[in-house]
Parts: structure tokens; C-alpha cells; sequence
């Protein structure tokens, strides 16, 4: 059994949502390499958000969807997440980012 506890709070996290997507990126963040599905966990006393339990690989970068398949999911109200290669440092690297696609 895998249990994960908020080290702030000491308490063990909670499902908050099952079956969202993470999307693995790629190339300064400007593709996606793989798309996972996981769940979304919370802490009841602090609310930290974490995401665990990959369960399997809805999808791979050579698949020629991709782009469309992630378009479909959040216009069907599905949650992704970015599991980005480097952490944004500013709102204006992250808008030269968008730009850049
Ligand atoms: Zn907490």
C-alpha cells in the first residue's frame, strides 16, 4: 500500500480527483513527450495538491493527435495537468513560450 502524508500537517492525503491527465513536456516545454493518466490528491488541512498514482500512458508524442486528442479532453471538461521540463521563472518567459508555438 502506497500512502502519502502532507509533512506539513502530518496527515495522509486525500483523493480529491481520480482520472486526470498529466501532460509529460518536451523541447523547452513546447511539446508533449507523453500523456499519463493519474489521480489528484489533496490535503485535508492545508489543501496542497499533489498528483500520484500514474496508472498508464493515454498517449505518446508520435501519435499524430496528440495536440487535438488534448484539445478534445479539456473541451470535454477533463482536468490535465503539466508536468513541465523546467519551472517556469516568470510570466514573461512564459508568455515567450506561448509565442514561440
Ligand atoms: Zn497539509
Amino acid at each position: 500500500m502506497i500512502k502519502r502524508v502532507c509533512v506539513k500537517c502530518q496527515v495522509e492525503f486525500k483523493p480529491e480527483k481520480n482520472g486526470i491527465y498529466v501532460a509529460e513536456m518536451m523541447m523547452k516545454n513546447t511539446k508533449v513527450y507523453k500523456l499519463w493518466t493519474a489521480d489528484l490528491l489533496k490535503c485535508p488541512v492545508c489543501g496542497f495538491l499533489i498528483v500520484a498514482s500514474f496508472s498508464q500512458k493515454a498517449a505518446e508524442h508520435f501519435e499524430m493527435d496528440l495536440e487535438e486528442k488534448i484539445k478534445e479532453l479539456i473541451e470535454k471538461g477533463a482536468t490535465i495537468i503539466y508536468d513541465k521540463e523546467y519551472p517556469y521563472t516568470t510570466a514573461l518567459e512564459l508568455n515567450n513560450v506561448i509565442q514561440e508555438r
